[in-house]
């Protein structure tokens, strides 16, 4: 077998499910996270269709369930709180709705897939690529702490913001797709009896003001929460470096608005863990050049709020190590051959994320706004066959096949 020894950039859900798997079948891979360390809280995520077999078959099923976030589904509210919509997790199957039966934290499922690896895996924190050059023989890495090796391939599975494709493809501008709207999160109290439920209430644009929702999504400790602010919008000038500036647009935004929203905004100051991003999609012709390919949201982002990021994460992370395997480590059969089995369930799932998202969060209308509320409160009395196979059909784009272990050992 060749080119055992692979450098992988990401310790989030990608990169260790792949250096997992890559391990498994004999490779030497390494993990360099920029983060210090793993962290913890933070938004929730889900594990849909095909991605419930990947975990399962890396056995950490049972952990992913007793970590379960706990929610029961989301509800739309009005400015008095009371429920006008909701959709509970019951009516739409284990991966169809807008919250899947398994929803775990994403830190929470980052330090499992951490956990079932580090014994067999290099894991470098704090440390991240600068620069690298690609020959037939491998490819040689500098490091930020000054340090330089030799790897035989490199997989870059470093997020949406991804260092390794913008060292090998070049600038991220030539492969962000806009969405046309913010999203924001932080952690914050809340005292809004939720029983368990995303609350969200959404403003329809009008008034020379944009479609907007806040929402709330429970914590597991009680009284905690994190909340969240999505905002159509053109792209807005400010310094992506100043947390305070971002702040402030969250602000002006929401300022007025009903709810729970003024107690949410006066908490954004203090908010220790505040995330506030354009919400984009990531679009290449090709995942690979030469020995560095890419893998997860670095790859093909499907947005935040497509809910199925951490579905196509996972089943990357299966797919390019078995396709690794089964080439014997020839990366020029395996990437091709990656991409192939992926390309549709990637296109499938952008394609949902597109025309899903932002209707319903951030609606155009009053009218806009009445009839996604009426469409959900007719859900429950369709036929179940119907309600969710969009998301569902999609997860499931994929078959898994098995790839064999330890033939190359
Ligand atoms: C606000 C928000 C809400 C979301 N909600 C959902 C949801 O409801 N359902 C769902 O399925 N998905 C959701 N997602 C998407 C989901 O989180 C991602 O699709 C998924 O985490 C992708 O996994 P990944 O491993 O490719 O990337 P990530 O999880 O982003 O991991 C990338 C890792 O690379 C590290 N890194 C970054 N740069 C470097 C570097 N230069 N060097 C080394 N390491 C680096 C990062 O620190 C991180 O640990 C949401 C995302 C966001 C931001």
């Amino acid at each position: 077998m060749k080119n055992r020894s692979i450098l992988v950039s990401g310790a989030g859900i990608a990169g260790p499910t792949l250096a997992y798997w890559l391990h498994k079948y004999g490779f030497h891979p390494t993990v360099v996270e920029r983060a210090p360390g793993l962290r913890s809280g933070g938004h929730a995520v889900d594990i849909r269709g095909t991605a419930r077999q990947v975990a399962d078959r890396t056995g950490i099923l049972a952990q992913v369930r007793g970590a379960h976030t706990g929610a029961r589904g989301m509800a739309f509210v009005d400015r008095t709180n009371k429920r006008v919509a909701t959709m509970s997790t019951e009516v739409f199957g284990d991966s169809g709705g807008p919250v899947a039966e398994l929803a775990i934290r994403r830190t929470d499922l980052a330090r499992i897939l951490y956990s079932s690896s580090r014994d067999d895996v290099d894991y470098i924190f704090g440390d991240s690529i600068t620069a690298i050059e690609q020959d037939g023989e491998g490819i040689g890495v500098e490091f930020d702490n000054g340090r330089s090796e030799r790897f035989d391939l490199l997989i870059g599975a470093d997020g949406v913001r991804s260092a390794v494709r913008r060292l090998v493809f070049g600038p991220e501008e030539r492969y962000i797709r806009d969405l046309g709207c913010y999203v924001s999160l932080f952690s914050t109290d809340t005292t809004l009896d939720h029983d368990g439920w995303q609350l969200m209430y959404t403003m329809p644009g009008g008034d020379g003001r944009p479609g907007r929702t806040a929402g709330i999504y429970p914590q597991s400790e009680p009284g905690r929460a994190l909340a969240g602010f999505f905002l159509r919008s053109d792209p807005l000038s400010y310094d992506r470096g100043d947390i305070d500036a971002q702040k402030r647009v969250v602000v002006r935004a929401f300022d007025g608005d009903g709810w729970e929203i003024p107690r949410m905004l006066s908490a954004i100051w203090d908010a220790p863990d505040f995330y506030f991003d354009r919400v984009v999609q990531v679009q290449m012709d090709s995942w690979s050049r030469q020995r560095a390919v890419l893998l997860g949201d670095a790859a093909y982002c499907a947005s935040p709020m497509s809910g199925i990021g951490t579905s196509l994460a996972l089943v990357g992370a299966y797919i390019l190590a078995g396709e690794l395997a089964v080439a014997a480590g020839d990366h020029l059969l395996a990437y091709p051959a990656y991409e192939r089995k992926m390309r549709r369930f990637v296109r499938a799932a952008q394609e949902f994320a597109r025309g899903a998202g932002d209707g319903g969060l951030m609606p155009d209308s009053r009218a806009q706004l009445r009839l996604r509320n009426l469409s959900i409160r007719m859900l429950p009395y369709l036929p179940k066959r119907f309600v969710g196979r969009g998301m569902e059909n999609v997860a499931n784009t994929v078959a898994l096949e098995d790839y064999p272990i330890s033939v190359h050992h």
